[in-house]
């Protein structure tokens, strides 16, 4: 008989109990919006940003309504205008090329590597159409930093990290989102910090600190963050900077601080079943592991493998196999997309060139989710079945 796997690929950890009192507090107290404090009280969302910055040792934090949200507000403190090119990943999710495409600007895809990071020839070709790279990294794989901001810093192009898949990962010991003038985060549900939907940006820059604040709906009570730049740096920003509300408010900070406290831990968590499940499949004919390299701190919550130079038939085999034995994986392969999309060719209000070389390598690539609901049993189950399915469909082509 075949073991399958029960459990639900979907399913994240309840909320900490420390959280759920603090929203049940929040909620009590009936002052839900940032700016509505009672004399001498600090708003969760303050505090949120405070604790944030320090986390990832970042002069500014402010938190908004969505990792896309930061992106764009990103985009537009910057100073990017419709019409102008950005630079981005050719392999990521839906929200960053939207991010572009909310200000009426023009992403220019940059390709991917067999490393799944992005591709810095191909960049170092396109740096010169563009002022910004919003650099996503994309499903935790996190590329060569120094190299990246070399070839940035040459052609005078700033970086924004989207860092909605890195919340507490690291290269060389610097936080992901650190690299970049900006550095913006997700906190929605399937990301490292659930508040169901939720987003943080962080940077060092006082001016993309107060033109954010004033972009994400500030109502000129500024002095109220502790997050942020001082005073004299909204100046002639208050008056500037149109309202574009998006800003986070004191319930989702209140569930946010204590998994934030805990990021570690949860980070340690997801790492021990990520190289579980890599374990299982290491060695298996046909499949590729992709190898983390020594300078990245990773966060394991999702894996991916290749499938490098299988046609379409057996790679949808392994999946149908594996979904009937209870295992989700995801093709970034196929041609029209499910529930989600990844590739720039599904991005069709883009006049993007095709890429040969990406297509090639985005072919192959398969994808899985790691909630921290999985045991370690759990992970060593699942990397039984891919590996028997992956063995039996490879051993039965050609
Ligand atoms: C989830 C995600 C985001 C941000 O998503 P929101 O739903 O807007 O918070 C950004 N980039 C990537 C790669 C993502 O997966």
């Amino acid at each position: 008989m075949d073991e399958d796997f029960k459990g639900s690929f979907t399913q994240q950890e309840p909320i900490p109990e420390a959280g759920i009192e603090a929203a049940i507090a929040v909620m009590r107290s009936g002052r839900l919006h940032r700016y509505n404090t009672a004399p001498g009280e600090t708003a969760e969302t303050a505090l949120l940003e405070q604790e944030f910055a320090t986390s990832v040792s970042a002069k500014y934090c402010l938190a908004v309504a969505s990792g896309g949200y930061a992106m764009a507000t990103a985009l537009r403190a910057m100073g990017v205008k419709p019409g102008d090119k950005v630079l981005s990943n050719a392999f990521t999710l839906a929200p960053v090329p939207g991010a572009i495409a909310a200000l009426g600007a023009v992403p220019v895809f940059v390709g991917v590597t067999r490393d799944l990071t992005l591709d810095l020839e191909d960049l170092a070709t396109k740096a010169d159409q563009a002022q910004v790279l919003l650099l996503s990294h994309m499903r935790g794989h996190i590329c060569d930093m120094e190299a990246l901001m070399a070839i940035c810093d040459a052609h005078d192009v700033q970086v924004i990290e989207d860092c909605a898949h890195t919340m507490g990962a690291s290269w060389k010991g610097i936080p992901s989102g650190r690299f970049g003038a900006v550095g913006c985060y997700s906190c929605q549900t399937y990301k490292h910090v659930n508040s169901g939907e939720g987003g943080l940006l962080v940077t060092d820059d006082a001016e993309i600190a107060a033109k954010a604040i004033m972009l994400s709906g500030s109502y000129m009570l500024y002095e109220r963050h502790l997050a942020g730049p001082d005073l004299a740096a909204f100046e002639t920003v208050r008056y500037q900077t149109p309202n574009i509300s998006g800003r986070m408010d004191n319930l989702r900070a209140a569930l946010l601080r204590p998994q934030l406290a805990d990021l570690g831990t949860q980070c340690a968590r997801w790492n021990e079943r990520y190289y579980a499940i890599e374990d299982g499949l290491r060695g298996t004919p046909g499949l590729t592991v992709i190898e983390r390299p020594p300078n990245e701190r990773i966060v394991g919550s999702s894996i991916q493998f290749l499938l490098e130079g299988w046609t379409e038939g057996p790679v949808q085999e392994v999946l149908a196999r594996c979904i009937k034995r209870g295992v989700e994986l995801k093709w970034f392969g196929a041609a029209e997309p499910l529930g989600f999309t990844s590739r720039y060719d599904s991005w069709r209000y883009v006049d993007a060139a095709p890429m040969p070389q990406s297509d090639a390598i985005l072919a192959g690539i398969v994808d899985m989710r790691v909630p921290l609901t999985f045991s370690l049993e759990d992970c060593a189950l699942i990397a039984r079945i891919i590996r028997q399915e992956v063995s039996a469909v490879f051993q039965s082509q050609d």
